[in-house]
């Protein structure tokens, strides 16, 4: 057992000061923290508990139509919510394909963001990882490697990002406001996660102290309700990461795609957003043909990390499904196994 303190700052003012201190680290629903202190792959020396800090649980529609989701609002409030999942469905679908049902009425939004990859040898504390201990070595490299990352991977590290609800966030141009030591500011959820290059271990816009106060949509996002969907495949059904997943979103009009959004995870160690599949879409008819063109668009720079280039021509046939199912509308209920590709539009989770 190591010794750490407990705080519970009651201002996000006390809270940052509290968390800049060498060692701390921020704690809100512990779904994943909590794992990583059991197997002594985080050790912090100073718990911040951020739970009972004010007004950051709350889901607010802004005046200017976009969406502002407080950090600590939970997983499951969020995709419950009757009138986000109506304007956001492929976010719900995503946060509803997402761990188990008790993990997510404990996970919050600003958590979800910020989990640690899965690669088993970053929780293998007799492994080797530049991620949790900068200089070690990979053991991914040459060793179980088949669901590692295929886009934006370095020598040093190979793992993935797996959050569901990043990617469509990513898709709809989701904004993140962090507050620091010198104040606000704002990053794009495009750029909050840092891909490996030689500092794994640095794999996100944060600095100490830096606490992510709330998640914001913009209007525009509300435009695609009407076609969009999240595609997740796993190995499994319940309760699994993604092997690849896509969240594709469309505006049609007159019989062609106006606008288009695509992100990817389970492919790199960020939500991949893939601005080449939406351009190649735009103007396009709604077909098969231009599905296909936009996925390959996708996946261009992708390489295998290791033994996972199936991960490539899965990806690709992801896209096309989740165009596809984008294309045809949103369900107006949320299928009974959300995110399965396997799975029909009865046995509702929330009716639109
Ligand atoms: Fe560590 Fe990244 Fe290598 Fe996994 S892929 S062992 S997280 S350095």
């Amino acid at each position: 057992m190591n010794a750490f303190d407990y705080i519970r700052p009651a201002t996000i003012a006390d809270a940052i000061a509290a968390a800049s201190a060498p060692g701390a680290a921020y704690l809100a629903g512990g779904t994943n923290l909590l794992d990583l202190m059991k197997g002594r792959i985080a050790q912090p020396t100073r718990l911040v508990d951020i739970c009972r800090l004010p007004g950051l649980d709350r889901i607010d529609t802004l005046p200017d139509g976009g969406v502002r989701i407080g950090a600590l609002v939970r997983n499951a409030d969020l995709a419950h919510d009757r009138d986000f999942a109506r304007d956001f469905p492929a976010i719900a679908e995503a946060l509803l394909s997402g761990a188990s049902a008790q993990l997510r009425n404990a996970a919050t939004v600003g958590g979800n963001l910020l989990q640690q990859t899965r690669c088993a040898y970053f929780y293998d504390v007799a492994s080797a990882c530049n991620k949790r201990t900068p200089g070690t070595g990979c053991d991914a490299r040459d060793g179980d490697n088949r669901l590692h990352a295929v886009l934006g991977w370095s020598e040093h590290c190979i793992a993935t990002h797996p959050s569901d609800f990043c990617v469509p966030l990513a898709a709809l141009d989701a904004v993140v406001e962090i507050e620091g030591r010198n104040g606000r500011r704002e990053v794009a959820l495009e750029t909050l996660h840092r891909l490996p290059g030689a500092t794994p271990e640095q794999d996100s816009a944060l600095a100490p102290g830096d606490l992510i106060v709330a998640v914001r949509l913009p209007a525009t996002a509300r435009t695609f309700a009407a076609h969009e969907r999240y595609l997740k495949v796993r190995e499994r059904t319940s309760y699994a990461f993604a092997v690849v997943s896509a969240a594709a979103a469309l505006t049609i009009a007159d019989g062609k795609i106006t606008a288009a959004r695509l992100a990817l995870g389970g492919v790199a160690a960020k939500p991949w957003r893939a601005r080449e599949a939406e351009a190649a879409l735009a103007g396009a008819t709604p077909s098969r043909t231009a599905y296909e063109r936009a996925a390959q668009a996708a996946l261009v720079g992708a390489t295998p990390s290791g033994d996972n280039a199936f991960k490539i021509e899965l990806a690709q046939r992801i896209i096309v499904r989740a165009l596809s199912l984008a294309a045809a509308g949103t369900p107006d209920r949320v299928p009974a196994l959300p995110a399965s590709p396997f799975s029909s539009a009865t046995g509702a989770v929330h009716v639109l």
